[in-house]
């Protein structure tokens, strides 16, 4: 054996050293010594090339030819398994480093980065280049170890631990890492690593839950009226069913607005049956003396059910008593015996109150509404124009109790009321809180909103009796006598109405004056007013500021008229507006703006000024150019 250190000498000294040596097996050793020190390819070239030569020189049949043979062999077949490269993903010493870097990144296979490594160490053994290899290596395992969910955090420091971690998304899989390191090394500093990843996964799974304080605890200092309601009376998986509709009468008589809304009713729930496939009913609710005659009405206009409540003081409407009554037939399933009602009443329905409620936005149903929904614990829609059933996807965190989660609500209530003086609609929802419910959905309705539907008076219901005796507290107004006013002003009984709008509003008499001028040209005219006439701040002169009263205003919460000719004069045609005069024979709308609502509903549309076309009617039909028979006839031939 050689005593060289092959390590000790530069490549040019070792080449000098290796002159000396003949011996095949000596030059093995060194061969082994380079390779396993300093790994220099030069240097292994070099021993390399001195055993060829001393090969040639090798007497054949002497005992230092069979050595030598012996050694080449092992050296060429170690050679051969160690720097084959033609089985490789990728042949190291075809890269400088500044192509390797980029291109061992593409191979994932540890077993194949391990050949390339040795191929490198046997080749060029270039320190950058083995040193990518390694961590490329390390970066695989680890990836490999994170799929797998396999990691043992003991064998990583905890730097390598918190790199490891970010590849594992499974909180199972994590609280595995964390219970074997607690059995291992228990490292504070890997614990509280593995514990981060494990929050900060779940709160990406599982947004946070909202907790849910009382406003009475949250503000303890404020009042709180309705705090007894709020969290005593609120139902949790209550079972609500049917649609409910409260319908009204007035002096005996249904009114027009009840048998819309049972037609709508009907029209909603005959869809959300077949939706859904359920067998929901259309209740209609009349409270009043002698109201059970209405019966048969209700249900030839829709309804499945009709309760009602019978009671000679409940003649006219009066708030508390109704409130009472309407909302203990509401409840009764929810408190059976308890309700005023008998056993009875409350067998026809199982569900603790209604799913939807609807009421007539009269006086009297705004009224009605508003009490018998806070009674009810829940919220109302006021003055809605549409309503329809549908889907909600829900994005608020007070309804869906996780920031940033969406949730579908089902079976909503799309409640359609005209905002702004009727220029913008919204559409009100009333949903469960994650804690609380709502129920039920309630909307008062604006007469006219809805087509008055064909009674069948085949469809067959039940008629359901609510007894019991009123409360005397309830009934503390008693109405002794009454009289209808003389005064005021009745537009209804005219054959022509001019109304006069806000478009008066660049010179607010002139324009009263005018509309005042053209009613008197008609012989049977009389002059109405837009609510935003009686509400605005015009100053007006004295000789027609009496005609700017409310006593004059047309629309829902106005007088109803019906004349053969109708002349808008500045007015938008807000839905309010439009349900107290669209039932005319003919409309004639005066605007500048030629986008106006009120152009849908009129047969006449003129796009002007009022102040130039007021006076020039009242000039034509002055001299007899023009008269209301002659447009009306026109109108009404023009009605669709
Ligand atoms: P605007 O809406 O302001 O319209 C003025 C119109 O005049 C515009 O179309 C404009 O283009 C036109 N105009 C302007 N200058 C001229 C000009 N020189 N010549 C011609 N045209 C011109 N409203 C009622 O009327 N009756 C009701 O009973 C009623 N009840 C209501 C109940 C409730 C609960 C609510 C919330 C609202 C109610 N309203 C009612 C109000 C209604 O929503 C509208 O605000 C109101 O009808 C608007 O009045 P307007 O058309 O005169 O005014």
């Amino acid at each position: 054996m050689s005593d060289i250190d092959p390590g000790e000498h530069t490549v040019e000294q070792l080449q000098d050293e290796l002159a000396n040596i003949d011996s095949p097996r000596e030059l093995e050793g060194l061969l082994d010594a380079e390779k396993d020190g300093r790994e220099r390819k030069t240097a292994q070239e070099a021993i390399r090339a001195r055993m060829r030569e001393v090969g040639e020189g090798v007497e054949e049949g002497t005992e230092t030819e069979g050595e030598y043979r012996e050694t080449a062999d092992d050296v060429e077949s170690e050679d051969a398994e160690t720097t084959a490269t033609d089985d490789l993903a990728l042949d190291p010493s075809e890269y400088d480093i500044a192509e390797f870097g980029p291109a061992i990144k593409d191979v994932d296979d540890p077993d194949e980065l391990e050949a390339i490594l040795n191929a490198e160490r046997n080749g060029e053994g270039r320190d950058n280049v083995v040193t990518l290899i390694e961590s490329r290596i390390e970066k695989v395992s680890e990836s490999e170890d994170s799929e797998d969910g396999d990691i043992d955090p003991t064998s990583f420091s905890t730097a390598e631990l918190g790199n490891a971690l970010q590849g594992i998304d499974d909180v199972e899989r994590l609280r595995e890492v964390l219970e074997a390191e607690q059995a291992g090394e228990d490292r504070g500093a890997a614990t509280n690593l593995i514990q981060k990843r494990i929050d900060s996964v779940q709160e990406d799974d599982e947004p946070e839950e909202i907790e849910v304080v009382p406003p009475e605890e949250k503000h303890p200092d404020l009042d709180h009226p309705t705090a007894d309601k709020q969290y005593v009376k609120a139902l949790e998986d209550g079972v609500y069913r049917d649609m409910w509709v409260y319908c009204e009468t007035q002096a005996g008589e249904l009114i027009d607005v009840s048998k819309e809304m049972l037609g709508k009713a009907r029209e909603l729930m005959d869809t959300y049956n077949d939706d859904y496939g359920e067998d929901e009913r259309v209740v209609a609710v009349l409270i009043g003396s002698d109201v059970e005659k209405h019966a048969e009405d209700v249900i030839a206009y829709g309804a499945d059910v009709v309760a009602h409540h019978e009671d000679e003081g409940l003649e006219r409407f009066q708030h508390k008593p109704y409130t009472e009554l309407f909302c203990d037939m509401a409840r009764a399933g929810a408190t059976p015996g308890e309700s005023r009602g008998s056993e009875a009443e409350t067998d026809w329905r199982a569900y603790d109150e209604p799913r939807y409620t609807v009421f007539p936005a009269t006086n009297n149903g705004r009224d009605l509404s508003a009490l018998a929904q806070g009674e009810l614990d829940s919220g109302l829609a006021s003055d809605c124009s549409d309503l329809y059933i549908e889907e909600a996807m829900i994005s608020n965190p007070v309804k869906t109790g996780r920031p940033g989660a969406k949730k579908e609500f089902e079976r909503v209530l799309h409640m359609k009321r005209p905002d702004f003086s009727g220029f913008e609609y919204s559409t009100i929802l009333c949903l469960d809180n994650p804690t609380r419910e709502f129920h039920p959905q309630g909307a008062s309705v604006i007469p006219g909103s809805f087509d008055l539907p064909e009674p069948d008076y085949d469809r067959e219901g039940e008629v359901i009796e609510h007894d019991g005796d009123l409360d005397e507290d309830w009934l503390r107004v008693s109405v002794t006598d009454h009289d209808r006013l003389d005064e005021g002003v009745d537009l209804a009984g005219h054959d022509v109405v001019v109304a006069m709008g806000r478009g008066i509003g660049d010179s607010p008499t002139e324009g009263m004056e005018l509309g005042i001028e053209l009613s008197e040209a008609f012989a049977d005219g009389a002059l109405g007013v837009s609510r935003g006439i009686v509400t605005g701040s015009y100053e007006f002169a004295g000789h027609v500021e009496r005609y700017t009263a409310e006593e004059r205003q047309i629309g829902e919460t106005g007088q109803v008229v019906e004349p053969d000719l109708y002349i808008a004069a500045g007015i938008s045609g807000a839905v309010q507006h439009k349900v107290g005069m669209d039932n005319s024979e003919t409309i004639v709308a005066v605007n500048t703006d030629p986008d106006a609502r009120i152009r849908d509903f009129s047969d006449y549309f003129i796009e002007g000024d009022l102040f130039e076309v007021l006076p020039e009617l009242t000039a034509a039909l002055k001299a007899g150019e023009l008269s209301s028979d002659e447009i009306a006839a026109d109108g009404g031939a023009n009605d669709d």
